[in-house]
């Protein structure tokens, strides 16, 4: 029997109610390590798709494996097996299992994984992007993991990328507190920054390597090569519990590739991400909650109100710009209801150019040197003091100091979505 190239992508394995996809590929890549003999030509990619997706469990992640095997039907077989026994189906997952035999990956399951970055995909395109790339796939539920499926079997990750180790929990401790030394993560995080990434928020004191829920994951530590997340595991370790066994991704988190495409404000689709360059058009405000609203404008005319949550921590600079700044920012699109406009949920601020600002005041007396009072539009100025009137006076416009300055603002690690590119991995992007 021949050495075959298979490669094979799943999704929507879990619910909100535990389980969860990479720790599938795990119990998988055991597996087929061991009873197939398998080789990975790549490490086991853990694609994030579009982010925006309303009908995603958490974080819209999906798995690809990449595979050379003896038996490409037996393999097969496990695989769809593990998917539907392995799936929380009935309890809110659509699982879809996709499979490839091909020495390339065909040009249109790449573009279509590009579009499900930043796009709302059909089941029926990624049925018919499956049987045009000669792609066999499986569904269960209503099918709709198909998607993802597609989405990341069609991920090269050629471009920038980063890994991440997910260490696992042994069944019997899901569910129990996740017990994690705070020092140890800090110092951990010294000791490779800037090559690994959201281990800690300095900025509210929190460890962010470990999830809350019920599922088997321990810890992930993200970073920029192989070696250097696998360092996470001596330094890490739990004293408490043992550990099922880990994977190294490897990952488009942290990339931003989902806002890599510019959207035009006029014909903005709902759920869709990517960047657009516009001017504020309108002074930002306040609401409850902290949140902060402006108009942008884009160069065609076309406006939109733009949301910066409080959490992020950019509303305290949204607040700042005026009318007439030139930004760049990353964004998601929201739903327009019946009560409100369809809004561009900001992801990053990138501030170009600073629009000059002026404070406006009344002109003074030239009599007695008081300011003066306006006597309605156009009607010219009086002094309550000496009571001259000038039908010629004019405002004036003092030039204010900008309290903000051009740069790029990027949300607080707490609130990063997981393709949030972290502003330490600016510049050290890798092109292949
Ligand atoms: P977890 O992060 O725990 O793995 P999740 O957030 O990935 O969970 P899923 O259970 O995988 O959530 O659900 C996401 C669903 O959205 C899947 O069915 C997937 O196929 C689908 N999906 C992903 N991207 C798109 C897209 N661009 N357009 C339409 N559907 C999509």
């Amino acid at each position: 029997m021949h050495v075959q190239t298979l490669h094979v992508a799943f999704d929507d394995t879990d619910s909100r109610t535990g389980r969860c996809t990479t720790h599938l590929a795990f119990k998988v890549v055991e597996h087929l390590k061991k009873e197939e003999g398998a080789k990975l030509v790549d490490y086991p990619l853990l694609i994030r798709l579009n982010p925006n997706i309303p009908w995603k469990t958490r974080g819209n992640g999906a798995v690809c494996l990449r595979l050379q095997v003896q038996d490409a039907g037996r393999v097969i077989d496990h695989i769809r097996q593990a998917v539907e026994e392995g799936s929380a189906i009935g309890s809110g997952a659509n699982p879809g299992v996709a499979f490839l035999q091909s020495d390339s990956v065909p040009a249109e399951l790449q573009k279509f994984s590009a579009l499900a970055m930043c796009d709302v995909l059909s089941r029926q395109m990624a049925e018919k992007v499956a049987k045009a790339a000669g792609v066999q796939y499986s569904t269960f539920g209503n099918g709709q993991g198909l998607v993802g499926s597609l989405g990341a079997l069609g991920c090269l990750l050629d471009g920038d990328h980063t890994y991440e180790l997910i260490a696992y929990r042994k069944p019997e401790n899901c569910g129990l507190p996740r017990v994690v030394d705070k020092e140890r993560v800090i110092k951990f995080s010294a000791d490779t920054y800037p090559n690994t990434f959201n281990n800690y928020d300095r900025n509210h004191g929190r460890v962010l390597i470990t999830p809350h829920g019920a599922d088997p994951v321990f810890f992930g530590v993200r970073g920029e090569s192989p070696e250097v997340v696998a360092s996470a595991l001596p330094a890490l370790q739990p004293l408490e519990e043992e550990l099922d066994g880990w994977t190294i991704f490897r990952s488009n988190q942290g990339t931003n590739m989902h806002l890599q495409n510019e959207i035009r404000v006029a014909g903005a689709k709902a759920y869709t991400a990517g960047h657009v360059k516009c001017r504020v058009s309108g002074k930002p405000y306040a609401i409850e909650g902290g949140h902060v609203i402006f108009t942008v404008e884009q160069d065609d005319g076309a406006e939109m109100p733009a949301a910066v949550y409080e959490p992020t921590g950019l509303a305290k600079v949204a607040i700042k710009l005026e009318a007439g700044d030139l930004i760049e920012i990353g964004v998601g699109v929201r739903k327009g209801t019946t009560k409100h406009p369809k809004i561009l949920n900001v992801e990053y601020l990138s501030v170009l150019e600073l629009a000059p600002a002026f404070d406006v005041l009344n002109p003074v007396c030239k009599m007695c040197g008081k300011r003066m009072k306006s006597e309605g539009r156009n009607k010219g100025y009086q002094c309550d003091r000496c009571k001259h009137r000038d039908v010629n006076a004019k405002k004036i416009f003092v030039p204010r100091e900008r309290e903000i300055k051009t740069g790029l603002y990027i949300p607080t690690p707490k609130a990063h979505r997981h393709l949030t590119k972290p502003l330490q991995r600016y510049g050290i992007e890798k092109s292949s």
